[in-house]
């Protein structure tokens, strides 16, 4: 079965369940961790320095990402004294930091920033088509920004959001982020969507974590298919 408003598959799930129940059980699983994952204020930071971090943090653990990302700021200030950085001094810039593909994210740091100087005025653009078409920034960093850095309603999907989508069922097990950033669009309230990220990264990284998820402590267990067995890890891709 295909959903109305967009060509969501039913039938690509590996149980059944008709799509208003499924935003049902969304509805009830986004309160429970905006519940158990309560933030004072979201952050909602500079959309240039977000951009910047990341670029950065592309295969990066995040200790080693905001470490590099806050040298970067002490030496090199604003997107101006970026934008006028030869290429190949911020590639070194990098490499000294032990950033990978220092080279690649070297140059899109310096090429982006010179132009949302050059078309944008100095302003990172608020839309996600303009984000994309800035080098480095791929679907998942412009919702990064959008989220964090604008403070707008927008879901990320990285690789926590994309592990426990499935599992809850939130999403196929063998889609693409694009396309679980689609349902999770469909199934959860528009004025949610800026929670989605921050609560299941802090639940990827606390409970339902990549290997052996602590399904017995967790508090959308009566809520989730994979704690009875209906999609298993070997479904997810
Ligand atoms: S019940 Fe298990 S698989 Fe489901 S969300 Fe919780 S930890 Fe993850």
């Amino acid at each position: 079965m295909v959903t109305a408003s967009k060509s969501l598959d039913l039938s690509a799930f590996t149980f059944e369940e008709s799509w208003e129940e499924k935003k049902e059980r969304a509805k009830k699983i986004v309160e429970i961790l905006m519940k158990t994952y309560p933030r004072e204020k979201l952050l909602i930071g500079d959309p240039y320095r977000t951009l910047v971090h990341c670029i950065i943090s592309q295969r990066m653990r995040d200790e080693v990402t905001y470490r590099v990302w806050e040298e970067l700021f002490k030496r090199y200030k604003d997107i101006e004294t970026i934008a006028a950085t030869p290429v190949e001094e911020m590639q070194g810039f990098l490499r000294k930091q032990g950033v990978g593909l220092w080279k690649t994210k070297g140059e899109w740091i310096v090429k982006a920033s010179r132009i949302i100087l050059e078309k944008y005025g100095g302003k990172v653009p608020d839309d996600i088509n303009e984000l994309m078409k800035l080098p480095g920034i791929g679907r998942k960093c412009a919702n990064i920004v959008l989220a964090y850095g604008f403070g707008k309603q927008a879901i990320p999907v990285d690789t926590h959001v994309n592990r426990i989508s499935k599992r809850l069922g939130l999403a196929p097990p063998r889609v693409v982020p694009e396309k679980v950033e689609e349902y999770l669009t469909e199934l959860i309230p528009r004025d949610k969507w800026i929670y989605v990220n921050h609560a299941m990264v802090d639940h990827g990284r606390s409970i339902c974590r990549p290997i052996r998820p602590k399904c017995g402590e967790c508090p959308l267990k009566e809520l989730c298919p994979y704690a009875r067995g209906l999609v298993g890890d070997e479904d997810i891709k």
